[in-house]
């Protein structure tokens, strides 16, 4: 019997490397990457620990170079997910009861797996897969994923303590119990850390689950699950089921069994699956929680009092990182007049320099659009732009799909400020400047609070601490993550919990205790040591 109380303090964030030529981790890498190109995994679905082929196939290719196929992969069908649901409420019945130590173990395990063994293994198939330079790679299939999981077992440490006073007499206590059901975990294409922290984080709290991976980030996240299995995660607490998203969801919502669903992608699927619980209200046990990440329309607001070269640089990079496919990359900016042409010019500049191709290239730091849906989506959005008389592509603008799906880095400067440019998720390399008059600040953050449904992250860029301190105040429910002159994007676990509001989603702040403490369902716990044997009031004769 372990009697033990272990207290799993808060980790360091895990070291980013830097792949110099010659280091141990450039060479691991290559190999690895050259390993996995030159090979076709058939990815299989994985239900209660085991593999199923369903013959029903499709393909994984890499975005930069799509007639290179990586993987065959197996769709689900009706029977499949059910068999997932199944699986998963069937584990819950053990894994819910588990000494929560052994499920922190399991966690800290995985990161080690990730951060020692299987290191190239994610980030070559996140940058073949997902195309992701070295360094994207890095920050995502690694120390993300790592910093997800130790963290949350420190965020886990800190909920269980969280008791009641008990008094003389009674002893209270709050028992932390998973949901009743299994969890939904639905992920989106572009962070590998994410799909992991949505299943991880669930089960950390003694939740199981049914996950319905992006389908153009399959190879990466099959290999979580090779992680997943080999630091312990007993078969049937997470099930992995590629397929159609429509198909899955219908089934899933369906079931009487769904106690929460956790979600990262677009506000339109989130929306779709919300309505269908709605719609199924009457089925579940128990109303299911809905955690839901979603969409942005993230802007940088530069104060006349602005360091030019600060918000060019970190302009280019918040919005052109990763091809512009985080949900945190910068789309719209509000450009004082005054600065507007020094800022133009050096922006232009240092995007003309940014090389774009395969990730197998290191020098390219613009890979490719996620696949040919995205890159017609985005290239709409420049057509749009070049039909019109409002707006002017100051750089970039054009875009190629023979070899890769390739969309170059584009600023277009708009004298709309409502322009569907300006208001709109793109979610590509597409950057669009509102240049405002320096005497009408306030005009201009009235355009930025109004502009756009979303609230997830925002910029400011000013050396006037006074204004920065208006600015903070005037646009608090314009972003869940607000950056004072640093670029939008690159929230850290442990230092920027993440999460916006509006039509962003519902703010759990993925990477803290607020997240986790959505999986649980106290149950309150009163025992009374003497109970009493008289049942008047002591006033009575
Ligand atoms: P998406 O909405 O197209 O897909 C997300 C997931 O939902 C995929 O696995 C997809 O197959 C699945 N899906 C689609 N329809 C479904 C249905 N009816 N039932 C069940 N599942 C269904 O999003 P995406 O293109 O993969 O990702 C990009 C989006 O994600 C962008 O909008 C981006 O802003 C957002 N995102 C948000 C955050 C955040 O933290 N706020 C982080 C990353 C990405």
């Amino acid at each position: 019997m372990n009697n033990s109380i272990i207290n799993f303090e808060t980790p360091q964030n895990e070291p980013i490397l830097g792949y110099k030529e010659g280091s141990k981790e450039r060479i691991d890498l290559d190999k690895e990457i050259k390993r996995q190109s030159s090979l076709e995994v058939e990815i299989p679905l994985i239900i209660g620990g085991k593999e199923i082929r369903t013959g029903d196939t499709g393909k994984v290719v890499m975005p930069h170079d799509h007639s290179h196929v990586l993987a065959t992969y197996h769709k689900a069908g009706d029977k499949e997910v059910q068999m997932a649901i199944k699986a998963a409420v069937e584990a819950h019945k053990e894994w819910s009861h588990l000494n929560w130590n052994v499920r922190a173990s399991i966690m800290m395990k995985a990161a080690e797996l990730i951060a020692h063994k299987y290191g190239a293994m994610m980030s070559a198939s996140t940058m073949l897969g997902q195309s992701k330079n070295i360094f994207q790679a890095e920050i995502d299939a690694i120390c993300e994923a790592i910093d997800f999981l130790r963290f949350n077992v420190t965020y886990a440490n800190k909920i269980y303590q969280m008791q009641p006073r008990s008094a003389k007499n009674q002893i209270n206590c709050l028992e932390y119990r998973a949901l009743e059901g299994f969890v939904f975990a639905v992920s989106p294409f572009n962070f590998t850390a994410i799909a992991s922290n949505l299943n991880m984080a669930p089960i950390m709290m003694g939740n199981t689950t049914v996950w319905k991976p992006a389908t153009t980030s399959l190879l990466s996240n099959y290999y979580l699950m090779q992680v997943f299995k080999e630091a312990g995660v007993p078969e049937g607490v997470i099930n992995y089921v590629p397929g159609k998203g429509s198909l899955i969801g219908r089934n899933v919502l369906a079931s009487k069994d769904l106690a929460g669903i956790h979600f990262t992608g677009s506000n339109a699927t989130f929306n779709q699956l919300w309505k269908g619980v709605g719609q199924n209200l009457s089925t579940y046990k128990s109303y299911p929680r809905l955690i839901g990440e979603t969409g942005g329309k993230d802007y940088i607001f530069v104060h006349p009092s602005a360091d030019v070269e600060e918000v060019a640089v970190n302009s280019v990079k918040g919005a052109f990182e990763y091809q512009g496919q985080k949900c945190s990359a910068a789309s719209r900016m509000y450009v004082p007049k005054s600065l507007w042409k020094d800022i133009k010019e050096q922006m232009v500049s240092l995007t003309e320099k940014l090389k774009m191709g395969d990730v197998r290239d290191y020098d390219n730091y613009i890979n490719a659009v996620i696949d040919k849906t995205s890159f017609d989506f985005i290239a709409s959005y420049i057509d749009f732009a070049k039909s019109s008389d409002q707006e002017t592509i100051i750089t970039g603008g054009e875009y190629d799909d023979s070899v890769g799906y390739f969309v170059q880095p584009t600023i277009i400067e708009t004298t709309n400020p409502h322009s569907k440019l300006m208001e709109e998720e793109i979610f590509g390399p597409v950057l669009t400047v509102f240049v405002y008059e320096d005497d009408k600040v306030e005009e201009a953050l009235d355009l930025l609070d109004n502009t756009s449904p979303y609230g997830l992250t925002g910029s400011i860029f000013g050396r006037d601490r006074v204004e920065l301190a208006k600015l903070k105040s005037r646009l608090q429910y314009t972003a869940g993550n607000f950056y004072i002159n640093d670029k939008p994007s690159g929230a850290v676990v442990g230092m920027q919990p993440f999460g916006g509001s509006r039509a962003s989603g519902t703010n759990d702040k993925a990477g803290g205790e607020f997240n986790l403490i959505r999986w649980v369902s106290p149950r309150t716990i009163k025992e009374t040591l003497v109970p009493p044997t008289d049942y008047k009031y002591s006033y009575m004769k």
